[in-house]
């Protein structure tokens, strides 16, 4: 794809830069550069870089990067990053209405402050509210779609559409179209509905939860959470520790040894490869182990090695 190919665009409000590092974006603090990186200044704004990107540009979101690996070579096509310090928090007709970019705890606080319980789960949940919704992010209990009421999503053709819950196929860190065409779209908003409850025992319980949280896992070294998905009936985490691969490390890669589940890279040394070649090691060894295959819930993105090309 050449620089022209990625398009011209006028009128953005946003920032939009070419050749992005994207490491500062993930949680990982690993992996290589987009092609175009584009930070909208709002919905409206997005919807207008949208509609100018050209159909056949690969189009790629982030919200907060914590649960997404980019590999070295870096991402072809657009990517948006979602998260926006400054996105809308509200309340709306006895809703949370959160847009895409807010980051998923303060949806928690809100809810919070407003005496709501059931949101507590999300105060450690370290992404947007629109990852979150593409994840069905979750832990202690809840998931993120146990509570949306309706979202906003915007089409690669520069609509937004309004959806219900009842317009997807929803499971354990899975959110599909119920009707089964693809995923179409980002999440640009969501309604959440929250049991009304008490602020003094919500507020607790997000203490509680924070505090497990940093008991048993490697907050301070850079990681992207779970990387596996629990399969049914087991953890991960208990698999992982019982292959002995605690500790195990490639390059700068290592799995925690607070938390198997989680691979961390001190000092951001490691390169998304190391990651990622852990990531086949830790799932060889637990499959000879136990037989079990583990499947990645971190996303996976971008090429291995950059491409030279011509006219670059
Ligand atoms: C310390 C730590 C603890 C964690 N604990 C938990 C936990 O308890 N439970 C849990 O479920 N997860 C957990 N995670 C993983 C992660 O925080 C969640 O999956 C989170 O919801 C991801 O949000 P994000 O904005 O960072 O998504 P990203 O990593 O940026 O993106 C994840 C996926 O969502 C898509 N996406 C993001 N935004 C949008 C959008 N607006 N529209 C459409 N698609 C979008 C991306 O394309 C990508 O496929 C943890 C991560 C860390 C680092």
């Amino acid at each position: 794809m050449t620089r022209r190919g990625l398009g011209a665009f006028v009128g953005l409000r946003g920032v939009l830069v070419r050749d992005a590092p994207l490491a500062r974006y993930t949680s990982w603090r690993a992996g290589g550069p987009a092609d175009l990186l584009f930070r909208p200044a709002d919905r409206n704004d997005l919807a207008a870089f949208v509609r100018q990107l050209p159909a056949d540009v690969a189009l790629h979101v982030l919200g907060l990067g914590s649960n997404t690996l980019v590999r070295d070579g870096g991402v072809r096509g657009a990517v948006v990053v979602m998260h926006d310090p400054g996105a809308a928090l509200a309340v709306a007709d006895g809703l949370i209405y959160a847009e895409a970019g807010a980051a998923s705890p303060k949806v928690a606080r809100l809810a919070a402050r407003l005496g709501c319980e059931g949101a507590a789960f999300l105060a450690g949940v370290p992404g947007t509210v629109g990852g979150a919704l593409a994840m069905n992010a979750g832990c202690y209990g809840g998931e993120t779609w146990n509570h949306v009421a309706r979202v906003e999503v915007l089409g690669r053709d520069g609509r937004f559409a309004v959806r219900t819950p009842a317009d997807y196929a929803i499971g354990y860190r899975s959110v599909r179209r119920a009707d089964g065409s693809p995923s179409d779209g980002i999440f640009t908003a969501a309604w959440f509905a929250f049991a009304a409850g008490d602020a003094t025992k919500a507020r607790a319980r997000i203490k509680e939860l924070l505090a497990k949280r940093i008991a048993s896992q490697p907050l301070s070294l850079p990681n992207a959470g779970s990387v596996f998905r629990n399969p049914e009936g087991d953890h991960a985490a208990r698999l992982i520790e019982a292959a002995g691969l605690k500790g195990h490390a490639i390059g700068g890669a290592r799995v925690s040894e607070m938390h198997a589940n989680f691979i961390v890279n001190p000092g951001g040394r490691a390169r998304a490869s190391d990651i990622e070649a852990l990531i086949g090691h830790v799932r060889l060894t637990v499959k000879a182990r136990f037989g079990i295959d583990l499947e990645p819930e971190v996303r996976i993105v971008g090429d291995a090695a950059r491409p030279v090309e011509a006219g670059r």
